[in-house]
């Protein structure tokens, strides 16, 4: 079976297609997003998801959180005396999603589908393809994230043609993407978006009202305990305003401990600079995809910050009608990825006629002219495969010799829609020794294969030098061969991961530090004696006798933890 899988700036998903239905698989906590934060405990060992999420607040530097924004640099995350790549960060939480779904279903988790976002270069993807080999899991397809919410959708095998819009409000990023089906082909026609507007942003509006209200002056808000104690009240006050009008929410001690209250009303009129922000890339895709309102047939509302009304309701405004109501946003892109499993899994060709995309970039080589004048001109973009064809496809170029007696001949790769090559993204390059002819008289085929992964191959032939040549742009761009990602598979796998079998206890000893500093008085104390028993408990490392005692201290810490839908 291949599985779809979500790897989200905040939060990952994983899926599967049970009986033909896509299925979301609940993680060790029986939850089914697990938070993209990775961590490392006190005995070094690694954490992925809640438990790490958790420790975002109590030990910021032990956690990390965000990574996806990363991917494709060359960045080192430092975490406690390691540096990781934003690759390998990926990979654990990748690892930590699989071995969730072996858990639930008893099955191996092998192969799978990863979505990306439509607006990823194919540095971006290949780091989001390398993550799951250093995952060791077998990346069949990656599917840019509005064709997955559209295929979950079964938006892209109705008959007729259409257009519609994806608005995807995540935890950081908002993305806009215009989708067209045209003759059973999926294309991405135009993505937009702000890769730093989320819903983060809306909890932050809520620290500053939760902040003013308790008069605390500014420089005070950014101490680390009191700014971690503040978001948290604010997530939970948030979360709390998608369901009712009016929020209650009891502050920790770092806060002073009172009782927080809002109306949803207040919260809305305060966020209406943020939703204002969100109108413009809305229209500005609507201008690239050349797009009236009344040209859109569908408009589908993906992400965790979907939930909130304020949102649904400004869609509504912006599209003159109700988008259609789907009760969990955040699964969308992980059941559409499950479903693209399926469909690779399966059947070739009903697959090449809903699965069809588009190339989101020109990719080109640069070239030199001669103007008018005779004179020399370089640095000229020449483009192979333009942008928005359907793909996988597969055009060749050729280019000659400029000047006399050359000896060398550079073959450069890019991405991008500009004339001059330097304003364009460099993916890779080569120079060949060539014989030494006159100008035009040395030729060489360029053949560029883009897959449906968005994934780039070139073949470079050159008849007059014997030359032809495989050019790997994953080798050429500095990036990894196969025996470094051996090594380094390796190397993660080496990790001291904390015990799936013990998240459950971590968690409560987790959330219990957690508890212990926000609450105060008697209920602190009692917190940090019940924490006392159970460690005691699980050194005597008796399962019946922990089990016993986790499930009585996890009803007395939700008993603690008031307003808290963290
Ligand atoms: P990403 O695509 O970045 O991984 P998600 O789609 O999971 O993110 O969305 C995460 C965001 O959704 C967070 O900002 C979170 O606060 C927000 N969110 C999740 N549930 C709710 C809710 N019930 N009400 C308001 N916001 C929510
Ligand atoms: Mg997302």
């Amino acid at each position: 079976m291949i599985f779809g899988i979500d790897l989200g700036t905040t939060n990952s998903l994983i899926a599967y297609l049970k009986d033909g239905v896509p299925t979301p698989i609940p993680n060790v906590f029986g939850e089914f997003t697990t938070p993209s934060v990775v961590a490392l405990d006190e005995n070094n060992e690694i954490l992925v998801g809640r438990n790490a999420r958790e420790r975002l607040y109590t030990a910021p530097r032990q956690s990390v959180a965000s990574f996806k924004r990363l991917m494709g640099s060359t960045e080192q995350i430092a975490l406690g005396k390691r540096h990781f790549r934003p690759e390998d960060l990926s990979a654990l939480v990748l690892r930590s999603l699989a071995a969730d779904a072996e858990a639930h279903l008893n099955e191996r988790v092998e192969e799978v589908v990863i979505s990306v976002p439509a607006y990823f270069n194919d540095t971006q993807r290949k780091a989001t393809r390398l993550a799951g080999e250093l995952a060791g899991l077998s990346v069949k397809r990656l599917i840019n994230e509005p064709t997955a919410a559209a295929l979950f959708h079964g938006i892209a095998d109705r008959e007729d043609d259409a257009t519609f819009l994806v608005f995807d409000l995540g935890g950081g990023t908002f993305d806009v993407s215009i989708l067209e089906r045209f003759s059973g082909v999926m294309e991405v026609r135009a993505t937009g978006g702000d890769s730093f507007l989320g819903g983060d942003d809306f909890t932050e509006m809520m620290m500053r009202l939760i902040a003013e209200q308790l008069a605390l002056p500014p420089k005070k808000r950014t101490e680390p305990k009191i700014a971690s104690a503040l978001r948290f009240a604010a997530e939970s006050a948030k979360r709390a305003l998608s369901e009712d009008k009016e929020a209650e929410v009891q502050l920790p001690a770092a806060l002073g401990g009172s009782v927080f209250r809002i109306a949803a009303s207040d919260y809305e009129s305060a966020c209406s600079g943020l939703l204002q922000r969100l109108r413009s890339p809305v229209e500005q895709a609507m201008r690239d995809a050349r797009l009236q309102l009344a040209g859109l047939a569908e408009i589908v509302l993906v992400g965790g910050a979907t939930r909130m009304p304020m949102i649904r309701r400004l869609a509504a405004q912006l599209f003159g009608r109700l988008p259609a109501r789907y009760p969990d946003p955040d699964q969308t892109i992980a059941l559409g990825a499950a479903v693209c499993a399926g469909l690779v899994g399966r059947d070739a060709a009903f697959e090449e006629m809903v699965l069809a995309d588009v190339c989101p970039h020109s990719l080109g080589t640069s070239v030199s002219e001669r103007d008018a004048r005779g004179t020399m001109i370089g640095d000229i973009f020449l483009p192979i495969i333009e942008r928005n064809t359907v793909v996988p496809a597969s055009r060749v170029k050729t280019v000659q010799t400029v000047a006399d007696f050359q000896e060398k001949l550079r073959i450069d790769i890019y991405q991008g829609e500009s004339r001059q090559c330097s304003k364009n993204v460099h993916l890779g390059g080569m120079e060949f020794t060539i014989p030494l002819e006159k100008a035009g008289e040395v030729k060489a085929d360029i053949r560029y294969t883009y897959d449906v992964n968005g994934i780039l191959d070139v073949d470079i032939d050159i008849g007059r030098a014997g030359i032809s040549k495989n050019l790997l742009i994953k080798k050429l761009s500095g990036d990894v061969s196969e025996e470094e990602i051996e090594r380094r598979r390796l190397e993660l796998a080496e990790l001291k991961v904390h015990p799936r079998d013990q998240e459950q206890n971590r968690l409560l000893l987790e959330s219990g530090d957690r508890l212990y500093e926000h609450l105060l008085g008697d209920e602190r104390q009692f917190v940090g004696s019940w924490l006392d028993e159970f460690r005691a408990v699980l050194e005597r490392q008796d399962p019946r006798e922990i089990k016993a005692a986790g499930d009585a201290l996890k009803d007395r810490l939700a008993a603690l933890e008031r307003g808290g839908a963290w």
